[in-house]
């Protein structure tokens, strides 16, 4: 079956220069993300509000604006379809009545990673990869080698040294190949880059193919939907390499375009660990964003000191009215978000990984 996708082409972030959508993509020739591009007029006559009522409730609800044309041959794991809920004891304690948290952790291998890497695994062996490499944190590399099993394909991992014992048996359970490297997800960046060629890897670092930003702005329709298409105040994003906030801005862009909401948009704070915290530097700064040299953070998924995106982070930041913060008690402090507003946070993802963390802290 047709998924009926309605993805039209791709197109540069920094020059608007169009690519083709359907054979593998990396970043664009000015060394740019390539976006993805839907006719969100012709998407507007099958993806309707009526007609979401008789869909799944999980991320292929949207597939008009997904990047997979072959419904039936969707690798699956239940990915999407979290629960937002609210949050009244901490929204009491915090006084903010009107938080709630949107609970990314029952995704498949326990974080909202499985939305872009389905979304770009699946995209991906549709357009004839079958090997493929990441550098991450963890959560990614999990993953993606869940959805590289799922189809039969080879999965390369790069690791810094220090990533919690659970992410490395998760993706060698799945069958990856997981190198440890002395160093930085930045590290494990420029090791994939240098032998992706010769191995034939298809390169599926964030941002730097175009399809795990689709899967991820299915946070922005599902809050939307959530809320009954009334967009909350304020979001707040732990803020890596920022896939799931571009995503998010694109979402609401999309939403706005298929007539599904007006042009209020809730400001969007990005949030870092002040040990890695270019974002909120380069916010502050009014400035584009630099290289954060000795990067820690016990947080190891935000553990991102360069981000390819982080023009498209700060575009959206700064358009929203949003703000950058290195902890959320800073917010408070400044009075940037008032008491009666509605607050989204997220769960990104499982616990039961970090237990080395939680245990040393306790
Ligand atoms: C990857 C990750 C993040 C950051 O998400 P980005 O979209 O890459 O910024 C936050 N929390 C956890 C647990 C993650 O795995």
């Amino acid at each position: 079956m047709n998924s009926n996708s309605r993805l039209t082409h791709l197109e540069c972030s920094k020059t608007g220069k169009t690519y083709d959508s359907e054979v593998l993509q990396n970043l664009s020739a000015a060394g740019a993300p390539l976006l993805a591009r839907y006719d969100l007029e012709a998407a507007s006559h099958t993806l309707t509000k009526e007609s979401l009522k008789g869909r799944q409730w999980n991320m292929w609800r949207y597939r008009e604006v997904l990047p997979v044309r072959n419904a039936d041959r969707i690798l699956y794991l239940g990915e999407g379809g979290t629960p937002l809920h609210c949050a009244p004891r901490l929204g009491k304690q915090t006084g903010f009545p009107n938080l709630m948290i949107k609970d990314e952790s029952v995704n498949p291998t326990g974080s909202f990673k499985a939305r872009g890497l389905s979304a770009a695994i699946n995209a991906a062996f549709e357009r004839g990869a079958t090997r493929f490499a990441i550098p991450s944190a963890g959560n990614a590399a999990g993953a993606m080698s869940a959805y590289v099993a799922a189809g039969g394909g080879e999965s390369f991992v790069f690791m810094p040294a220090d990533t919690p014992s659970a992410f490395v048996i998760e993706c060698r359970s799945f069958g990856a190949h997981v190198e440890l490297v002395d160093g930085l997800i930045s590290d494990c960046g420029k090791i994939v880059a240098s032998r992706k060629e010769q191995e034939g890897w298809f390169d599926v670092s964030t941002l730097k193919e175009p399809y795990r930003l689709e899967g991820k702005k299915t946070l922005g329709y599902e809050i939307a939907e959530q809320l009954g298409f009334d967009l909350p105040d304020v979001i707040l994003y732990p803020t890596g390499g920022g896939t799931g906030l571009i995503g998010m801005w694109k979402a609401f862009n999309e939403m706005e375009q298929l007539g599904w909401i007006g042009s209020k948009r809730p400001r969007m704070v990005t949030v870092q660990a002040s040990g890695c915290a270019p974002m909120v530097r380069a916010f502050e700064e009014g400035t584009e964003a630099r290289f954060w040299e000795g990067a820690h953070t016990s947080a190891s998924g935000l553990r991102v000191p360069g981000a390819v995106g982080d023009f498209l982070i700060l575009k959206a930041v700064r358009e929203s009215g949003g703000t950058a913060i290195a902890v959320t008690d800073e917010a408070m402090e400044k009075g940037l978000v008032g008491s009666d507003e509605r607050i989204v946070l997220f769960n990104t993802g499982s616990g039961y990984k970090y237990l080395e963390a939680l245990g040393s802290s306790s």
